[in-house]
């Protein structure tokens, strides 16, 4: 693996600076295009690395045009047949995610 030169691993740091950029984005959710612009530098980062990002991360933007998700300004969030519906206001993308039983995954 790749090395800074203070010998800590390049992915641990750009695991710090995806969260970082996460955490700037939320900071920023009444400016959609400051916190879109952080999400797109964590995912830049998250590709180049080949970091997963965390499903929290995942879910906290839009896959289609980078939007960050704000619940109630361009998030609906819906429960239908078992799954939670979210759709984006900006672009009209539409993830389910099952419900499942037993895990802590979505409450
Ligand atoms: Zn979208």
């Amino acid at each position: 693996m790749a090395k800074s030169e203070k010998g800590v691993p390049v992915k641990q740091i750009a695991r710090e600076r995806i969260s970082i950029l996460f955490n700037l984005a939320e900071g920023e959710r009444e400016d959609s295009t400051l916190s879109s612009r952080y999400v797109a530098l964590a995912r830049e980062i998250s590709m180049r690395q080949r970091l997963r990002l965390s499903k929290q991360q995942k879910r906290s933007f839009c896959r289609c045009c980078g939007t960050y998700f704000v619940p109630g300004k361009n998030l609906r969030v819906r429960v239908q047949h078992g799954k939670v519906v979210y759709t984006c206001q900006e672009c009209g993308n539409v993830v389910r995610i099952p419900i499942r039983k037993n895990t802590n995954q979505v409450r």
